[in-house]
C-alpha cells in the first residue's frame, strides 16, 4: 500500500488551496508492512516472538473491542499477545500483582492496561506499577517525564501517532503556533509537550478556558482532542492552518469527530480524516513500540 502524500486541488474564495490529506489508514498500513519484517528478523536472531500483553478489566463493550483491535494488529505484523481479562470487583492490589506479574516475565515486551477501569480502581497507581521499558501505551509519569525532557521514553500512542502523521506529511513545524483543546493525561498534554519538543509555540485549552475561538483562530496548527463532537468550529480556523481531530463520535452518516469539519479542505492546508486519520495510528503507534521494546530486550 502506498502512503503517498493525497492532495486534493480546490477552490477557496480568496486563494487556490492544496489541501493535504493526512492519511492515518494509509500510513499505518504502510508501517505494519515495515514491522512485520522487523518481527522476523527478532523471531530469526533470538527464537522468540514479541508479546504484547493486554488487560481488560471488567465487560465494558467499547474497551473489549479496542482490545480486541489490538490483538488483531499483533496477529498482522506475526506478534503475539496475552489477553488478559479480570472481573470487574478486581482491587487496586490484585490488578498491581497481575501487572507485576507481567512486570516479570522474560516473554512479555509490552504492557497494555486498557482504560478506563472500574472506579473502586486507582488507575493511576496500576499505570505506574508498569515497568518503564514494557509501558509501550506511554501512560506512566515517568515515560511521560522522560519524553517531556526528551530523555528515551515510549510516549503516549495518540499523540504519537499524530506526530509520526505530522513527520511522515513533512508538515513544518518550528516557530508554528499551535493549539491544543484538552489537556487529558493520555492525549492533550503529551501532545502539547511533543509539538512543543518540535519547537511550536503551544497553547493548551481546556473546559475553563475563556473565549476558545479566539484561541483557535491564532493556531495554524490546531489539534482537537475534546470529546465534545464538533466543538471547534469550521469558522474559528485559519486560513492554511493544520487540523488534526482525535475525536470520533458515530452518526447516523458515518460519524464526526471533535472538529467540524465542513469545508475545512477549503480553509486548512492539511487535515486528518474522521475517521482514517488519527485512529488507525494510535494502535500501529502500540504496536511499533512494542516491536521497539522487543527489539531492545533482545539487545538489537
Ligand atoms: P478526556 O479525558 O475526556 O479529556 C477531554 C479534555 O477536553 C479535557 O481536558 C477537558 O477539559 C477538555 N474539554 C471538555 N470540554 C471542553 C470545552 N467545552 N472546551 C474546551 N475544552 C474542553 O478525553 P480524551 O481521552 O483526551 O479524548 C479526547 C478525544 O480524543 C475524544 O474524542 C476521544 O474519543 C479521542 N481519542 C481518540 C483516540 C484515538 O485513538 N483516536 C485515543 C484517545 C482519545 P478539563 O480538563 O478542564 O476537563
Amino acid at each position: 500500500m502506498s502512503t503517498e502524500t493525497k492532495t486534493t486541488e480546490v477552490s477557496a474564495s480568496s486563494a487556490q488551496v492544496s489541501a493535504t490529506l493526512l492519511d492515518g489508514k494509509a500510513l499505518a498500513g504502510e508501517i505494519e508492512t515495515a514491522l512485520r519484517l522487523r518481527v522476523d528478523a527478532i523471531k530469526a536472531k533470538t527464537g522468540r516472538t514479541p508479546i504484547l500483553a493486554t488487560i481488560l478489566v471488567g465487560e465494558d463493550p467499547a474497551s473489549a473491542t479496542y482490545v480486541r483491535m489490538k490483538g488483531n494488529a499483533c496477529k498482522r505484523v506475526g506478534m503475539d499477545s496475552i489477553r488478559v481479562e479480570m472481573p470487574s470487583n478486581t482491587t487496586t492490589e490484585e490488578l498491581m500483582a497481575k501487572i507485576d506479574e507481567l512486570n516479570n516475565s522474560q516473554d512479555v515486551h509490552g504492557i497494555l492496561l486498557q482504560h478506563p477501569v472500574p472506579a473502586q480502581i486507582d488507575e493511576r497507581a496500576c499505570f505506574e506499577q508498569i515497568k518503564l521499558e514494557k509501558d509501550v501505551d506511554g501512560v506512566t509519569c515517568l515515560g511521560f517525564g522522560r519524553m517531556s525532557m526528551q530523555e528515551s521514553a515510549f510516549g503516549s500512542c495518540t499523540p504519537q501517532g499524530i506526530m509520526h502523521l505530522l513527520h511522515h506529511n513533512n508538515i513544518e513545524l518550528a516557530g508554528k503556533e499551535a493549539v491544543v483543546v484538552g489537556r487529558s493525561a493520555i492525549l492533550g498534554k503529551p501532545m502539547a509537550q511533543m509539538l512543543l519538543n518540535a519547537n511550536c509555540t503551544v497553547t493548551i485549552c481546556h473546559s475553563k478556558t475563556q473565549n476558545l475561538a479566539a484561541h483557535v483562530q491564532r493556531a495554524e496548527i490546531i489539534v482537537g482532542a475534546v470529546g465534545v463532537p464538533e466543538l471547534i468550529k469550521s469558522e474559528w480556523i485559519k486560513q492554511g492552518a493544520v487540523v488534526i481531530d482525535a475525536g470520533f463520535h458515530p452518526t447516523d452518516t458515518g460519524g464526526v469527530g471533535d472538529i467540524e469539519m465542513r469545508g475545512v479542505e477549503n480553509i486548512a492546508s492539511a487535515y486528518t480524516p474522521v475517521p482514517g486519520g488519527v485512529g488507525p495510528m494510535t494502535i500501529n503507534t502500540l504496536i511499533r513500540q512494542t516491536v521497539d521494546a522487543a527489539e531492545k530486550s533482545a539487545g538489537l
